[in-house]
C-alpha cells in the first residue's frame, strides 16, 4: 500500500503504475465536485481494498443539450486535497481528447433497464454512462468497483452490464449520504436557491413516508398519487415517481406491492430550475 497521492492525467501514466501492483484495487469513478456522498464511496474502497483509484472525468456523453455540462464545477486541486484526505492512492483525471479522441465512435448500451426512469427523460444519458465507465473500468483495471444508491438505476443498469459483458469486476452500491435535513447530497444541491433549498428536504420525506406506506399493502396508484399531490402542493414539481422491482426495474403487475419482493421508489423532480432524483429502497419482509 502506498500513502501519497498520484495525480495521473494520462492514461499511459497509469498503465505503467498498474502494471507494478497486485493487490485488490477499488475504483470510484466520479464526475468532480467532491462532498461528502463520494468520500464514503473513497472510505469504503479504503476498508475493503489494498489500492483506491478515483477517476475525476466530466463525460460529455452523458449530458443532454441544454444539461449543465458546460457550468459543471471543475476544481482538480481541491479535489486532490479531498482525495489525499481519504487515503486515495491514484487519481486519475483524463483530459476529453484522450478519452474521445477525434472520430470516437464505439458506444455500449444496456437496453433494457435503462428505458425507464431516467432513461425516459434523458435520451442518450445512460448510452454515454455505460461507455464511459466500460472504457475506465478497461484502463483502471479494477476489482472493485464503488457506486453510490443515490443513482439507484444508474447502478443497476452498470451491474447488468457487468454481468451481461462478463467483467470481472465486483459491483458495491453504497448507501445515499444526505444533509441532516435528509436532502440525498449532490453538486446540483448549490443550484438551489434559498427558498427552493427549504422545500427540497420534502422529498426524501416523503419518499420514505409512501414507502411505509406501500410495505402495509395499499395500493401502489393511490399512493404514489397521493405523494405526487403533496409534492406538487409544495412547488415540487414531479417528472416521474414510480415503484419498481429490483434488479430488473420492471413494473410489478398488480397493484400492491409482493413483500418478498424488493423494490425502488424512485423520483425526480424539478425544483425551480434544478432537477434533483432520489430514492428510497424497500428490502423485501424475509
Ligand atoms: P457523480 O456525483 O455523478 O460524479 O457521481 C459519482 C459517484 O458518486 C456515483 O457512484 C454516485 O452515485 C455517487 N454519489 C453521488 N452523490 C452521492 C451521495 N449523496 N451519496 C452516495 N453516493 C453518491
Amino acid at each position: 500500500m502506498s500513502n501519497t497521492l498520484n495525480l495521473f492525467q494520462s492514461i499511459k501514466e497509469y498503465r505503467t503504475w498498474r502494471k507494478t501492483v497486485s493487490g485488490r484495487i477499488g475504483f470510484v469513478p466520479t464526475m468532480g465536485a467532491l462532498h461528502e456522498g463520494h468520500a464514503s464511496l473513497l472510505r469504503a474502497a479504503r476498508r475493503q481494498c489494498d489500492y483506491v483509484v478515483l477517476s475525476i472525468f466530466v463525460n460529455s456523453e452523458q449530458f443532454s443539450p441544454g444539461e449543465d455540462f458546460e457550468k459543471y464545477p471543475r476544481n482538480l486541486i481541491s479535489e486532490c486535497q479531498l482525495a489525499e484526505k481519504e487515503g486515495v492512492d491514484i487519481v486519475f483525471a483524463p483530459n476529453s481528447d484522450m478519452i474521445y479522441p477525434e472520430g470516437f465512435s464505439t458506444y455500449v448500451e444496456e437496453t433494457q433497464l435503462s428505458q425507464p426512469l431516467c432513461g425516459k427523460f434523458r435520451p442518450g444519458h445512460f448510452r454515454g454512462v455505460t461507455t464511459i465507465v466500460l472504457k475506465l473500468f478497461n484502463i483502471i483495471q479494477p476489482d472493485i468497483a464503488f457506486f453510490g444508491m443515490k443513482d439507484a438505476q444508474q447502478f443497476f443498469v452498470l451491474e447488468k452490464m457487468v454481468a451481461d459483458l462478463g467483467l470481472p469486476i465486483e459491483m458495491k452500491g453504497e448507501p445515499a449520504v444526505r444533509e441532516v435535513d435528509g436532502l440525498a447530497m449532490s453538486s446540483r444541491n448549490a443550484y438551489l436557491s434559498n427558498e427552493d433549498r427549504e422545500k427540497a428536504p420534502l422529498i426524501y420525506r416523503t419518499l420514505k413516508e409512501t414507502a411505509e406506506i406501500l410495505k402495509t399493502g395499499e395500493s401502489v396508484r393511490g399512493t404514489l398519487k397521493s405523494a405526487r399531490k403533496k409534492l406538487e402542493e409544495k412547488g415540487i414539481k414531479l417528472q416521474y415517481l414510480q415503484a419498481r422491482r429490483l434488479p430488473d426495474l420492471s413494473l410489478e403487475q398488480t397493484d400492491v406491492l409482493d413483500k418478498n419482493v424488493a423494490y425502488v421508489i424512485a423520483l425526480a423532480a424539478f425544483i425551480g430550475k434544478t432537477r434533483l432524483i432520489d430514492n428510497f429502497i424497500l428490502e423485501p419482509c424475509s
